[in-house]
Order: structure tokens, then C-alpha cells, then sequence
């Protein structure tokens, strides 16, 4: 069933509605999981967890491969480190784990036609699923999302509709057409979470049913920090693993509201006045699900960390130094493990996982700026 995050309100899973009655979100509350012996003969997708994401009929399915990306060992900052790939999902960013079950459980209960608002990468992955599964979408982004993404959005077939102004007054825009349609928000939906459960899965069954001492990942709208907290409490309820990882939250200093309400340990996260940041994905001043990436947070021992914008060039550019292009959003964690070193909280005998978020060539314009004109040596006529 369907459990409000504030009322105790619950609503039966076959029941289409993104958040409760009294306003709040909601989230899915289950105990069915998967075997972890039946996975030896499945495909490498997130599909061979199937049993627990919660989609009734397997003809509801909306799958284009996405999961089971890469985890490859490198080092950042001295510090040894797992890097998840996930930016090698089908749209190319780790969206497509919370569409692909988002789009799945729409498709299973009828709806055509939806409405959602991003930053740019959820759009994308909302708009390719949605058109996969045959449904006509409506995608609400800030004029300021990257050239890549809007671009992929109307590829897809999916009507775009940029709003002036701030990330807000895009939510706000959304909300107004939702009244008329569904409203598939990846920040509201409980099944956008389920799908990110998977990376927690993932990351384990990779390592062999280890869980790392640390998974470090950008926060924005914290469907990621959420779902990777309860996969990995999926996991341990049933055994598969023995202790939970702690999960370090990264968001750019120009726009941290987690940080700020977990230095006070608050309980709820305030909205915060920010700053434009190069880090577009993660730039949500006020996160719909503020109590429950806190409480991932708190009872993971985790901690929440900030990047200056400084350190996200500059560890994109090292990244790329090493053969892996990821956006400068998808660079903000990674630069924190330098912090992670330097705290004394990770050392050369720490496992740490580093989830790569979205592909470089989603932001081939702010590449492009921050390079400069020049686009290097041309052959003389
Ligand atoms: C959406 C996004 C994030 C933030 O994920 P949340 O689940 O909203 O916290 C991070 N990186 C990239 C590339 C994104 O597209
Ligand atoms: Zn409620």
C-alpha cells in the first residue's frame, strides 16, 4: 500500500494518485523483495528485481534496458573509489531507473496522458518512457535547462514548454496543466523511488553482497539519496546484506538546503535562498521529500556536503582526464570525496561508491561556454 509521509492516510497501490489527500507525499510500503538466488540466469537490468518493484503484470512493463551499469575501481584525491556509471542508463542519466517503474505502474493503471516539470534529465527520461508506453507528455522546464536536454525532450516527441523565471514557478506551471491531466512527477511519485531502489540492489549484488562503507550522491529533489536508503534497508531486513552503508549527500554550495537543516539537525528541510549554480540538476531550494532524505541521512551516520563551483569544473575536467565525460551536475559528489579524505572519514582502506549521475554531452552548451570560444586547432587552409 500507498503510506502518507505526514497523516498515516494509506491508499491501496491499484488507486492512480501522486501524493495523499492532506497534501503530503506519499511512499510505498511493502515487504515483497526479490530471491537473491533467482538473479544468476536474469538480464542485467533493473527488471530482475522485479518481484520488488511492485508492477502486477508483466505486460505493463515499459523497459529500455536501462540498469546494471558499470561499477569500475579508480582513485579521486588519493582516495580508492567505485565509480556507478549510471549515467550509461538509455537516456543517459540514472532518471530512467525511476521512470522506467514510474511509466510501468501509469501504463498498468490506464493513464495517456501526463504532465511533469524538471530541471532537464527527468524530463528526458519521463518523455522517452512515456513514449515508449504510448502515453502523450507534457514536459514543464526553467528557461535556463541546457540546450542537450531540451533538445532530447522534443526528440522524443514529448511537447516542451520552457518557463521563465525559477525552478519553482516551473513546478508551479506544471501543477496548473496537472489539474487537467496526471501529474508523473518524478519528485512526487512513490514509484520514481521504488525504481532507484534498484541502484542500491545493484551496488551490493556487484559486490557481491558487500554493502560499501560509503555511497556518495548528489541531492537535489533526493529521490536518489532516498531510494538508495530504502534499497539498502530492503536489504538488510532480508539479510542479503549485514550493515548499512552511510550515505553522503552532496549539493552545490550555491543551493543547500539539506546542509543547512542537517547542521541543525532539523527534522524538515526550510527552503533556502540560492544561487545559480552549474550544477542545474541538483539546484531545488526547498526538496518535496525534505523529512525522509533527512532521516536516510541521519540513520545512515551519514553526512551532507558542499561543493563550490570551482571544485565541480574542476573535477569534471578530471574525470574526462580519466575517459569519463559527466555533466558538471554529475561532478558535485564526486568533488566531495576529496572532503570524505580530508575529514578523516574515508581512507585508503574505505570502500566508497560514487554515484555518476548524468552524461557530459547533456550540457554540450555549458561545456562549451566554460571552454571558451576556441574549439581548438583547426588545420590551415
Ligand atoms: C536529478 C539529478 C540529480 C539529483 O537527483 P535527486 O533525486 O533529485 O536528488 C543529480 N544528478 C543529475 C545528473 C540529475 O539529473
Ligand atoms: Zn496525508
Amino acid at each position: 500500500m500507498l503510506a502518507c509521509s505526514r497523516c498515516n492516510q494509506t491508499y491501496p497501490e491499484a488507486e492512480p494518485r501522486w501524493r495523499c489527500e492532506c497534501g503530503a507525499y506519499l511512499l510505498l510500503q511493502s515487504d515483497r523483495m526479490f530471491s537473491r538466488d533467482s538473479l544468476n540466469h536474469r538480464p542485467p537490468t533493473l527488471w530482475r528485481y522485479h518481484e520488488a518493484l511492485g508492477i502486477e503484470r508483466s505486460e505493463s512493463t515499459v523497459s529500455l534496458g536501462e540498469g546494471f551499469t558499470p561499477l569500475i575501481p579508480d582513485s579521486l584525491f588519493g582516495q580508492p573509489v567505485l565509480l556507478k556509471l549510471d549515467f550509461l542508463n538509455p537516456t543517459g542519466s540514472f532518471k530512467d531507473r525511476g521512470s522506467a517503474v514510474m511509466i510501468s505502474k501509469l501504463k498498468e493503471w490506464g493513464v495517456t496522458e501526463i504532465v511533469e516539470d524538471s530541471s532537464g534529465n527527468a524530463g528526458a527520461s519521463v518523455a522517452a518512457y512515456a513514449r515508449r508506453a504510448g502515453m502523450t507528455a507534457r514536459i514543464f522546464v526553467p528557461a535556463y535547462t541546457s540546450a542537450g536536454k531540451t533538445a532530447q525532450i522534443r526528440m522524443y516527441g514529448a511537447n516542451l514548454v520552457k518557463v521563465p523565471g525559477s525552478r519553482e514557478d516551473t513546478t508551479q506551471a506544471a501543477l496548473e496543466a496537472a489539474s487537467r491531466t496526471f501529474y508523473a512527477s518524478h519528485n512526487w511519485s512513490p514509484w520514481f523511488v521504488v525504481g532507484l531502489k534498484t541502484l542500491a540492489y545493484e551496488i551490493c549484488e556487484q559486490r557481491n553482497w558487500q554493502a560499501p562503507d560509503w555511497v556518495v550522491a548528489p541531492v537535489g529533489g533526493g529521490s536518489l539519496v532516498l531510494g538508495l536508503y530504502l534499497g539498502f534497508r530492503d536489504l538488510l531486513r532480508t539479510g542479503f546484506i549485514s550493515r548499512m552503508p552511510r550515505i553522503a549527500a552532496v549539493q552545490a554550495a550555491a543551493c543547500a538546503p539539506v546542509y543547512h537543516a542537517w547542521k541543525q539537525r532539523l527534522d524538515d528541510v526550510p527552503a533556502v535562498a540560492k544561487q545559480e549554480s552549474a550544477a542545474e540538476g541538483i539546484v531545488i531550494a526547498r526538496p518535496v521529500k525534505g523529512r525522509s532524505i533527512l532521516e536516510a541521512i541521519y540513520d545512515s551516520e551519514g553526512v551532507v556536503l558542499t561543493v563550490a563551483e570551482d571544485e565541480i569544473w574542476a573535477t569534471a575536467r578530471t574525470l574526462a582526464e580519466k575517459g569519463i565525460y559527466v555533466e558538471p551536475t554529475a561532478a558535485a559528489a564526486p568533488a566531495a570525496v576529496r572532503q570524505l579524505a580530508e575529514l578523516g572519514l574515508a581512507g585508503p582502506g574505505s570502500s566508497v561508491v560514487v554515484a555518476l549521475t548524468g552524461m557530459g554531452l547533456k550540457a554540450t552548451d555549458k561545456f562549451i561556454e566554460h571552454l571558451g570560444t576556441d574549439d581548438g586547432e583547426a588545420v590551415q587552409p
